[in-house]
């Protein structure tokens, strides 16, 4: 079925007053608390029994729970159901690294510092008779009704999109955000009768087919040397003093404005590519990741991931194609001869076919080899076409 929707999150800073801020860490406190005791009783039931307790199992004691500790009734109800989600979900991944054969340890518990958030989500409204999701913005636009937690003052800084489908709260350096991921409906733009195949590389962000080379913006580039002056003083400065905690909450400060601006800037390319293309192909990462494995290489993918991610959902709702291609050769083989050699590729930049010649540079010709793979029509050579987004 042709879905006509597709899922766009909203962030917008939230200032609550003192009041609110308790009730929030308390929530955060108490949900981080279930999610613990949930992990503990799977644990000791497999090891007592061999027996595997499931989230939903677990959300059904929610009500005798409440009985034993009121002040789980300070929490919305559906919010303390997420954390059994999570851990549910966070069982899920681990068994799938482990049946790849990937490296996967076991789900552990959550100390408060990597317990930022809790989440709303859609319930049935008896007596409106349709769905309803707990805390829309007032009628204003200048708060949030948070069901428990009070009217939040919160800057709409761009208006609220769609059907808000979930809303998540975050703690984020000492500031507060309201998340919001919202049903959008697909806005088809026109084909172009282009398309473009995309490598990425160390020393570019992105390398196109047509010849473009995307470099990282310069405010990015600037404010990473920055950090990694900070993190120098932070491991120069003696452990526990104050001048250390000071130095800590200026990476993190820097670590969060980093964050945002790689965001923009993957966004604001993601969106020039899905405008001027009908289909792009890319890389497969996680196909990547198989076949060269190297630490500098991991980190960037992080980065990556994140722009695909947002290439393939702006693709999505556009009614444009997104390719992912199984990077294996693209590297090595000529685009000109499609003659195949390690000693083809000169340097990290540089290639020259052995058998024809052919020079070029090598992220360029690795981009057009992509651009090839991505239009080979599956079926032809299924192993090259990995995955197709359409
Ligand atoms: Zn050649």
């Amino acid at each position: 079925m042709e879905n006509n929707t597709t899922i766009k999150t909203h962030k917008y800073r939230l200032y609550p007053t003192k009041p609110q801020e308790a009730a929030m860490f308390e929530t955060l406190r108490l949900t981080r608390q279930l999610y613990n005791a949930a992990l503990e009783q799977r644990i000791s039931a497999y090891k007592k029994q061999g027996k595997t307790v499931t989230g939903y199992d677990q959300q059904k004691e929610l009500t005798a729970l409440k009985e034993a500790c009121p002040e789980f009734e300070a929490v919305y109800s559906h919010v303390l159901q997420e954390p059994f989600e999570r851990l549910d979900k966070t069982y899920r991944s681990f068994f799938a690294r482990v049946k790849r054969g990937e490296k996967a340890g076991f789900p552990r518990f959550k100390p408060a510092q990597r317990w930022n958030s809790f989440k709303f989500k859609e319930v049935w409204d008896k007596k409106k008779g349709r769905w309803l999701t707990p805390g829309r913005p007032t009628d204003d636009g200048k708060r949030i009704n948070i069901p428990k937690i009070g009217s939040v003052k919160c800057k709409f800084h761009r208006p609220l999109e769609g059907t808000p489908k979930t809303l998540q709260i975050l703690h984020e350096c000492g500031e507060w955000y309201a998340v919001y991921t919202c049903e959008v409906p697909k806005n088809p733009l026109t084909p172009t009768g282009s398309s473009v195949g995309v490598d990425v590389g160390t020393t570019w962000f992105a390398i196109t087919s047509d010849g473009e080379f995307v470099e990282n913006p310069r405010h990015l580039k600037t404010g990473l040397r920055k950090l990694r002056v900070q993190q120098r003083t932070v491991a120069r400065r003696k452990k526990g003093s104050n001048r250390r905690k000071k130095a800590v909450k200026l990476v993190a400060k820097n670590h969060q404005k980093i964050r945002r601006q790689r965001l923009d800037f993957h966004h604001k390319t993601a969106r020039r590519l899905v405008n001027e293309h009908d289909v792009i192909a890319h890389e497969d990462l996680k196909v990547s990741n198989m076949v060269k494995s190297n630490l500098a290489r991991s980190i960037s993918d992080v980065g990556w991931s994140q722009f695909f991610d947002i290439l393939s959902l702006k693709a999505e709702s556009a009614a444009r194609k997104v390719i992912r291609v199984n990077p294996m050769y693209t590297s090595q083989t000529c685009h000109q001869c499609g003659h195949r050699s390690k000693e083809s590729r000169l340097s990290q930049s540089r290639f020259k076919c052995v058998n024809c010649g052919h020079e070029d540079n090598a992220d360029l010709n690795a981009a057009r080899n992509i651009l090839q793979a991505g239009a080979r029509p599956s079926g032809v050579n299924d192993s090259e076409v990995m995955h197709v987004v359409a």
